[in-house]
């Protein structure tokens, strides 16, 4: 048994004014029914760090069943992790019951190549800690005396600014190969280094990543790339050969042309401005620019073959997006949007008549428009196109109008 190290309340940082008041309230109404609950995973993390938490994860020895007796405002969802979620409004704090260990078991818990399939076996605060990746992600603040407990050593991984897997990491990026992902993420977010022993295994692995359900590889690229490290992420995946894995036709079109990365970082250095001003930031967004090129040198071959321009386009974007789709599916109304963004790409060429109107009234001309402007700003040849609708916005309703005016007359009215 390990002993786990109490830092008591007076030696470290955290103190409750930083906590969400949702996340107090279901603290303190588990604590009174007489169970025990902790903050943990990411918020304590977070906190410890002076950083604030994205969300708050709750941590009891009450089951499911008694969290939602407990809360009105509760549901309880999954089937591989059965979670409470109580609902305040918008926001939802998540409540899990302690899990118990599943390294040793008989039951089939594990599948051949040592994924986890099943996880519902109900345990200890000392034993749930085991199944958290890693260790800077096993910290629990105690409800009850304010104290953090912390088994693993994790402390001394914060103060030293490193992410370190909890146990055999190769065994754990097994069992679930997303964990890869996640030490990427944390390491840009936080601006942590990976642990030698953490790392290394992932050079190896990367590839088990493709396994993975497509939906939960979106969900998880989704994180990666709106995090507001979106650049230092990118940078982290290539590297340990995950980005590859996750988007092989980018991966190749960058090697082909390292110009297209030029215009990658630029979108994401984009996404990582906007999500510093707490601007909207659309996964459709991102994942057009992570398909363009392979999109575009597919449209580029058609018409080669004199397939019609629009045909070309359309063509191309089934032969790229069904194997992408295949590794991170994306809901269809995602989907349509990063089609409409490539569709315009052309039509921004049009300034004048009919046509341009019609762009500038498309309900995706702003994304649009801001695709144009990176790539123009990438030095792809579209700065006129750029700047001609920098200049339109600026003008007035009326101006607009006259702006789009068609600038010849008609040349004869004699033929149709
Ligand atoms: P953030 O919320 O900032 O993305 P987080 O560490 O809170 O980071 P969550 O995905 O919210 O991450 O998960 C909460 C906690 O649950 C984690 O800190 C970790 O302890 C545990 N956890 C989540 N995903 C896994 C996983 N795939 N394997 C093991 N433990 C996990
Ligand atoms: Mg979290």
């Amino acid at each position: 048994m390990t002993e786990a190290n109490i830092i008591s309340r007076g030696e470290h940082g955290i103190s409750r004014e930083q906590i969400d008041d949702n996340a107090l309230k279901v603290l303190y109404r588990l604590h009174n029914a007489g169970f025990q609950a902790y903050l943990v995973g990411g918020g304590v993390r977070d906190l410890l760090l002076g950083l604030e938490p994205k969300d708050f994860d709750i941590a009891t020895d009450a089951t499911p069943d008694e969290v939602r007796r407990l809360f009105r405002n509760c549901r309880l969802i999954g089937r591989r992790f059965r979670l409470a979620h109580v609902h305040f409004g918008r926001e939802i704090i998540e409540v899990a019951t302690f899990r118990g260990a599943h390294s040793s078991d008989k039951n089939g818990v594990l599948d051949d190549s040592g994924r986890i399939l099943r996880d519902n076996v109900y345990g200890t605060l000392e034993e749930d800690v085991w199944r958290r990746d890693f260790k800077v992600n096993a910290l629990y603040y105690n409800i009850a005396d304010f104290s953090v407990i912390d088994y693993t050593g994790a402390m001394s991984d914060i103060d030293q600014r490193t992410i370190r897997m909890i146990g055999d990491a190769e065994t754990r990026y097994r069992e679930d190969p997303v964990r890869m992902l996640r030490a990427v993420r944390f390491a840009a977010k936080l601006d942590f280094k990976i642990h030698k022993d953490s790392e290394q295994p992932i050079y190896q692995l990367a590839s088990i990543l493709s396994e993975i359900p497509a939906a939960r590889l979106f969900d998880e690229a989704i994180k990666l790339f709106h995090s507001g490290n979106a650049v230092k992420t990118f940078e982290l995946l290539r590297h340990y050969g995950l980005y590859e894995v996750l988007f092989p036709q980018t991966e190749a079109a960058i090697r082909e042309d390292p110009e297209y990365e030029v215009f990658l970082i630029k979108v994401l250095q984009n996404t990582d401005l906007r999500i510093m001003d707490a601007k909207p930031v659309n996964p459709a967004f991102v994942f057009a620019a992570m398909l363009w090129q392979p999109v575009l040198a597919n449209t580029q071959r058609l018409l080669a073959d004199t397939m019609p321009y629009n045909l070309a386009l359309q063509k191309a974007i089934d032969r790229v997006l069904s194997p992408q789709l295949r590794i991170t599916s994306m809901p269809k109304r995602l989907s349509m949007i990063m089609k409409d963004i490539w569709f315009l790409q052309e039509r921004l060429k049009n300034h004048s008549g009919k046509r341009a109107a019609s762009v500038f009234s498309h309900q995706r001309f702003r994304a649009a428009y801001d695709f144009l402007c990176l790539r123009s700003a990438a030095g792809e040849n579209v700065e006129k196109d750029c700047q001609f609708w920098t200049q339109f916005q600026e003008l007035g309703e009326k101006e607009q109008e006259k702006a789009l005016r068609p600038k010849r007359r008609p040349q004869s009215r004699t033929k149709k």
